[in-house]
């Protein structure tokens, strides 16, 4: 099959891309590198399948290509990134949501839609099932990114009633792995990088909201199974074990044997105070669950942001 991946040289759509890959695809990845790495976009080119097309997907983007499957990664996926990209994270999700579902449907592909949790925003419904409506605030500064994937799930669903094209929604869940940026803003890497640098590890609010953290690898395998199911309805896939922001900070403090301080900071407008998927539906239908706990998923992560810690203060030396 040849596949697009937009976002292929972000976080996730990296390691999806090298999955097809793998399973012996080509894939053609779509990227503006507006929170992307070229370090990520440079290692996927040394697969033969691979070609990389520097694009704004929020841009209508057309290709000669005969293509098998469109799977729409791009979009600011970090709270500190999309507060500083409102207005492109609405467009990703909106406008580039429609182009890239123009694309599928002219090519006669099947589309698979990367959502989120977030679509359940700060729930009163925990854990949460595919079949919660969620609890978002269409105004507060998480509204951009809520409701750009809550408007991508509607379009998606749209294509598929009115047009009959092939869809697949997947509900991600807090994913973390090697090739996050450090600086990219999420806890799990500020809070090895803090950990690694023995800087203070901050701390939001009382540290008792929770999450659920999934391991890319594991994460990355359920999409796949997804994209080659027969399921159009969205389908949660994350690691149903959940954690409090202080536990997590304690297990990245016992991991790397480091000694920073805990530093409490206020927590930032309409953070959600639980999160847990439901994973029943993923189970049933696509026969998967995670299998990395979050103790092995650090340690495996730990080695990714030593190197790239010390390749930048090396680069900092030599300005
Ligand atoms: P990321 O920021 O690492 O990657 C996103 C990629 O999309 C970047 O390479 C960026 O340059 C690219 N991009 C953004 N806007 C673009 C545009 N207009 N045109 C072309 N490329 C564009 O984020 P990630 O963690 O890899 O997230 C990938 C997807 O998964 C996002 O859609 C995100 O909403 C979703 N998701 C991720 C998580 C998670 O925990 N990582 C959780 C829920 C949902
Ligand atoms: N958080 C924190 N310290 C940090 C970064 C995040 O305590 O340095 C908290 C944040 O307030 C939230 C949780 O960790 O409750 C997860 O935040 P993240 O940005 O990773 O993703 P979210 O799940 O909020 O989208």
């Amino acid at each position: 099959m040849k596949i697009v991946i937009t976002g292929a040289a972000g976080f996730l759509g990296s390691h999806l891309a090298e999955r097809f890959l793998d399973a012996g695809h080509e894939v053609i990845g779509v990227d503006n590198f507006i929170t992307g790495s070229r370090e990520n976009a440079e290692y996927l080119d040394r697969f033969d399948g691979f070609r990389l097309i520097e694009h704004d997907v929020s841009v209508p983007l057309f290709l000669d290509d005969d293509i098998d499957g469109v799977l729409h990664f791009a979009s600011p996926a970090s709270p500190v990134d999309y507060l500083e990209l409102p207005i492109q994270t609405l467009k990703v999700g909106s406008l580039g949501t429609q182009n890239m579902l123009g694309l599928a449907k002219a090519k006669g592909a099947r589309f698979l839609l990367a959502s989120t949790s977030e679509v359940y925003g700060d729930p009163q419904v925990h854990p949460q099932p595919e079949t919660y409506w969620g609890h978002v605030n269409p105004v507060g500064p998480r509204g951009v990114y809520d409701e750009a994937k809550r408007f991508a799930e509607a379009m998606t669903m749209a294509y598929h009633t009115y047009h009959g094209l092939d869809t697949r929604i997947v509900r991600i869940f807090n994913t973390y792995g090697p090739r996050m940026r450090p600086g990219d803003g999420r806890v799990v890497s500020n809070f090895i990088v803090q950990a690694l640098r023995g800087d203070p590890i901050t701390i939001y609010g009382d540290g008792q909201q929770t999450r659920s953290f999934c391991y890319v690898k594991d994460e990355v395998e359920g999409i796949f199974r997804l994209f080659h199911s027969d399921r159009v309805q969205p389908v949660n896939i994350g690691n149903p074990h959940e954690f409090t922001i202080r536990q997590l900070a304690d297990i990245v403090l016992e991991e790397t044997g480091s000694e920073s301080a805990l530093d409490s900071l206020p927590m930032p407008v309409d953070d959600p105070k639980v999160r847990q998927p439901d994973i029943s539906v993923a189970k049933a239908l696509l026969d998967w669950e995670p299998k990395v706990d979050l103790r092995a998923g650090i340690r495996q992560t730990l080695s990714y942001f030593q190197e790239q810690l010390t390749r930048f203060d090396a680069k900092a030396r030599t300005i």
